[in-house]
């Protein structure tokens, strides 16, 4: 079996290990995996400057979600696995240029203890009344899809959607809590009102069910004289380039073809015609993982309705800027991992990150790496402007929000790094899930024919990665079975 893979990002590189895997195991299976740029990872990419691992794209993975994990494990990069430095998590909301901590006990938006939630400086008097009300929330009679910000909004009202569902929404998603879908991005939420019609007593009873899990699981644990405890998030010690290329290393040379751009894919007898660079070739099967802007291209040649489908999820685009610091020429920053800044505050940062804080032993002592984040759905303008005047914009308003005694405006980086990530986020807008109801079976109706990417089911790299491995495995099931039945 003859698989091409188009597009050599975590997703892809994921499948192409997983037919290699297969290959290995005695499968007659050649793979060819196409990626445009010259360098495979897509969005992942880190390097070392003086000692201090500097990530271009993302910076770590959720550990509740294992893919990531198992495959770093079964590459060998176990002992290279770095937990967050959970003990010290806090972040800040910026509100009017102060920082203010999120208040204890909120899980997924929702505030789950009384006395942090009537104590913060985020909220004023009349959202905190609206939280305590909640509590008297009956279910939403219409099963429709909503946008999150309108979920929130129904149960708290505007103040928490620009102070909390907007800040989060777009550290994570770069994406507008406005356009983004709550089934599919929040689907508990949306269960949980279901079922409770207060998102508070949901969330109180979801707690309460985990923490009795969470006893069991100790105890199992205790009993079996084993216990690990899990941090929020994980990564590699030398960066997520780690990963990449691991990976890479693991795959046949030959079988990778970095700088070659697939610019064209028909479905001919028994397969599939795969042109680049002028040549066209001839596979079984194709998964593609380039982003579904891309794959709409290239798949509605094949099949309109598909092509239009995936044309139609919208992406963000996103910019990182490292800033690199002798920790002696800052004052004392405050604890924690760093701040989210709402949209309403109108800067250019989204988010920043205390690297040094938020990952032990991946930066020397005595030096700083602060870490912006900007973007969002709107960022071109951003997106156009020079690399100096981005990092003298992030200057200023790291100053302005951290306070001079913090961060004077004078205070000169050691190094900066900055890196431009164009429609690389897709955003599950309102009524993704039904899209992707469309795409799946719009799929299913191609022999040898699979996605994976951040486009479909998770934006996280865990979920990258199951995609692209679960794609790999069903193209090699669904050939196994076209051989049996001959
Ligand atoms: C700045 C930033 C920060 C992030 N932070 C985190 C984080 O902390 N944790 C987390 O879990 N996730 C994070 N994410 C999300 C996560 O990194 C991505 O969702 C994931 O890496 C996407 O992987 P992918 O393989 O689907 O797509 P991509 O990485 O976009 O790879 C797709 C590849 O396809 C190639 N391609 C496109 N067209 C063609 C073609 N015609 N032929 C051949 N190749 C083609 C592209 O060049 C690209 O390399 C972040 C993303 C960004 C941009």
């Amino acid at each position: 079996m003859r698989a091409a893979i188009i597009g050599g990002g975590i997703a892809g590189m994921a499948a192409a290990f997983e037919l290699e895997k297969a290959r290995a195991a005695g499968g007659a299976i050649e793979y060819t995996l196409f990626e445009a740029q010259a360098r495979l990872g897509g969005s992942l990419a880190s390097e070392t400057v003086n000692g201090v691992v500097l990530e271009r794209g993302p910076d770590s993975f959720l550990s509740e979600k294992p893919a990531a994990a198992e495959l770093c494990r079964e590459l060998g990069l176990g002992d290279q696995l770095t937990p967050s430095n959970d003990a010290n998590r806090k972040t800040y909301i910026v509100v009017r240029n102060r920082l203010v901590p999120l208040p204890d006990g909120l899980m997924f938006l929702i505030p789950t203890k009384l006395i942090p939630t009537a104590l913060t400086r985020l909220f004023g008097p009349v959202t905190k009344l609206r939280m305590a009300l909640e509590l008297l929330h009956p279910p939403r009679p219409s099963q429709q899809d909503e946008s999150v910000a309108a979920l929130v909004e129904r149960h708290f009202g505007t103040e928490a959607v620009n102070r909390l569902a907007d800040p989060l929404l777009s550290g994570i998603y770069g994406g507008d809590a406005t356009q983004l879908s709550a089934r599919a991005v929040l689907p508990r939420l949306v269960e949980m009102e279901t079922e409770y019609g207060s998102l508070t007593r949901g969330m109180l009873a979801a707690h309460r069910k985990m923490r009795a899990k969470a006893a069991n699981g100790a105890a199992a644990a205790k009993s079996q004289g084993a216990q690990r405890p899990r941090t929020i998030f994980t990564t590699l010690r030398g960066g997520l380039q780690q990963l990449v290329d691991t990976l890479e290393s693991r795959l046949n040379p030959d079988w990778v073809r970095r700088s070659t751009a697939v610019s064209g894919l028909e479905k001919v007898e028994g397969g599939w015609r795969v042109s680049s660079q002028g040549k066209n070739e001839f596979y079984d099967a194709v998964i593609v993982a380039a982003p579904a802007w891309a794959a709409g291209v290239l798949l509605g040649a094949v099949d309109p309705l598909l092509g239009e489908d995936l044309g139609g999820i919208p992406y963000s685009s996103s910019i990182t800027v490292n800033l690199l610091y002798d920790e002696a020429k800052l004052g004392t920053l405050p604890e924690g991992f760093g701040f989210l800044v709402p949209t309403v505050e109108g800067r250019s940062m989204l988010a920043c990150t205390f690297v040094h804080r938020k990952f032990l032993g991946r930066t020397p002592p005595g030096k700083a790496v602060l870490r912006a984040f900007l973007g969002g759905m709107r960022p071109e303008a951003l997106l156009a402007q020079s690399d100096e005047t981005l990092v003298k914009t992030v200057r200023r308003e790291l100053s302005e929000i951290l306070g001079p005694k913090v961060l004077a405006l004078g205070t000169e980086p050691e190094h900066v790094q900055v890196s431009r990530w164009r429609r690389a986020m897709a955003q599950y807008a309102v009524g993704h899930l039904e899209r992707m109801k469309r795409i799946n079976g719009r799929v299913a109706e191609w022999p040898g024919l699979r996605l994976a990417g951040n486009a479909y089911d998770g934006i996280g790299i865990p979920d990258c990665i199951r995609l692209g491995r679960k794609a790999a495995q069903e193209i090699v099931a669904e050939k196994e079975l076209e051989v049996a039945r001959r």
